[in-house]
């Protein structure tokens, strides 16, 4: 168990503030039992905070050379690095992670990304020549003050892909984390005073979508960065739209994995079903829909079965390759409810089901489940589960299999399995996502992270991340001074 503790600080302009006000109550994922509260900042507190992050841009911050930019960084990462085993154990107790997934997917994902963010950022040219004559130029210079707004499924990645990116650009920045993970923020801000980052470029204000909503609303916020559902990305880009400040959205998917006749089947098939299930299904580019071409559809259907009654659920606490409960009460409900619906629109479950895992009398332990024969019209092709919920479907040709993959109108990561290059280049085309992945192959360091329609717009990671917190200017008839 965890103690009973109150989230009640903000970090603002170098200082901790003390907060009262409403709370938002804690719940131990794995127990169910309350561990304690955040406060709520109110529209006082992030005026407060997004005043002084308006104020360290002014006094220059925006204009620190970049090798300056560099070495804060790589103290950053030094100090994250020193306190990887605290946030591992956060991460596992605030959102329910087993412990070893904790430190080797949601840490390793952070320091890898800062670690990117470093070397995407030593490459790169503030100004660039336009053509061969100096006097033409192309300057990047940052935006100003961006506000970070980030959910709670990769708690500490999120933040620091926006964090580092806008220390990178040169923003400054004030970052409302999810109030189901704002200890891991409050970690990462004890990270941050220990790099030595000038006072007010980095500002942290605890709460919930109320103060996200005033974050947004403050007029002196010129870049969003967001991170979360499609519903609330598609308010706070209405907000933005008022005074044209700048938004990255990066939300929801329901990412199609392709499987064609010539792929390794029982290898995509268990590779596909556990990327499915990986931080138990919440994550926002799980391979959440199986494509499977007819001629190995039955066997797939099989194999997918097989390999989720084999998935292990287990304690955040304990170690293993075992997933952990769901977030809360309301996760675990909403994926309850997708289950039995996707059951009464005729979908065939043919492992797990609704109901909390057996051997658990407690905890948000939902079951890893599969569905085949779901048809496109059905919601759990549609909608995103964020749960440990794969669903399978046949298609009979390429352009069946391109047409399902393009048809939930979300377009976050696209994957495809087979053997043939020639296909695989060619579907990779068609696929109207953001990220493709063929034969289960990693995305590349600096590669930009994002994708289209309901799933957002705007790039993180390496110089695309950075790029999202500048603005463009292009500069004719005076060449660089030095
Ligand atoms: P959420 O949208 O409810 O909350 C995300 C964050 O936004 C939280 O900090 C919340 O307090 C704040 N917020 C909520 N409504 C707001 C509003 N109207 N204005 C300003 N701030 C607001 O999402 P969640 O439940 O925390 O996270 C799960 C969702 O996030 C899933 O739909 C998932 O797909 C998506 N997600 C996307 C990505 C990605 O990179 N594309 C990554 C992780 C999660």
């Amino acid at each position: 168990g965890f103690a009973v503790e109150k989230i009640d600080r903000a970090y603002i302009d170098g200082d901790w503030r003390l907060l009262v006000g409403p709370e938002h109550p804690l719940v131990d994922p794995a127990t169910e039992s309350p561990v304690g509260s955040v406060v709520i900042s109110g529209s006082r507190i992030v005026d407060k905070a997004v005043t002084a992050a308006s104020r360290a841009f002014e006094q220059g911050w925006g204009a620190t050379p970049q090798a300056k930019r560099v070495e804060l960084l790589k103290r950053f990462a030094a100090e994250m690095n020193a306190r990887s085993e605290d946030l591992a154990n956060c991460i596992s107790a605030e959102i329910g992670t087993p412990i070893d997934f904790s430190r080797k997917g949601q840490v390793a994902a952070a320091l890898w990304h800062l670690q990117t963010t470093i070397a995407a950022l030593e490459g790169l040219d503030e100004d660039r020549a336009l053509t061969t004559d100096p006097q033409h130029r192309v300057r990047y210079e940052p935006i100003g003050v961006a506000a970070l707004i980030t959910p709670w499924n990769w708690p500490l990645n999120q933040v620091v892909l926006k964090v580092a990116a806008a220390i990178a650009a040169g923003c400054s920045m004030v970052l409302k984390p999810s109030e189901w993970s704002s200890r891991t923020a409050l970690i990462l801000c004890e990270v941050i005073e220990a790099a030595g980052l000038p006072r007010g470029v980095f500002n942290m204000v605890p709460g919930d979508a109320r103060t996200g909503q005033n974050l947004v609303d403050a007029p002196k916020v010129d870049v969003i960065s967001f991170t979360g559902s499609t519903r609330a990305g598609m308010s706070i880009a209405s907000s933005a739209a008022k005074r044209f400040a700048r938004t990255t959205l990066e939300l929801g998917g329901k990412s199609p994995n392709i499987l064609f006749p010539d792929c390794d089947l029982p290898l995509a098939v268990q590779q596909g079903v556990a990327h499915c299930f990986r931080n138990a299904g919440q994550s926002c580019n799980a391979a959440s829909r199986m494509l499977v071409a007819r001629e190995i559809y039955d066997e797939a259907v099989e194999l997918a079965a097989h390999a989720a009654r084999a998935t292990e659920v287990g304690l955040p606490g304990a170690s293993g390759a075992h997933i952990g409960p769901l977030v809360n009460r309301a996760q675990f409900d909403r994926v309850q409810a997708m289950i039995k619906e996707a059951q009464g629109q005729g979908a065939q479950c043919v492992a797990g089901g609704p109901g909390r895992m057996v051997g658990f009398d407690k905890g948000y332990f939902a079951r890893p489940t599969v569905f085949a024969d779901v048809a496109p019209d059905m919601s759990i092709f549609r909608e995103e589960v964020f749960g440990p919920v794969l669903s399978i479907t046949p298609f009979d040709s390429e352009e069946e299999a391109i047409r399902l993959a393009n048809g939930t109108g979300y377009g976050l990561a696209g994957y495809i399995q087979t053997a043939d290059n020639e296909r695989a280049d060619r579907v990779s085309r068609a696929l109207k996502v953001g990220m493709v992945q063929v034969n289960g192959t990693s995305r590349e360091e600096g590669a930009p992270f994002g994708g289209t329609g309901r799933s957002g717009w705007g790039r993180e990671a390496g110089v695309w991340g950075i790029r999202s917190f500048q603005e463009i200017k292009s500069i004719s008839g005076a060449a660089l001074f030095e």
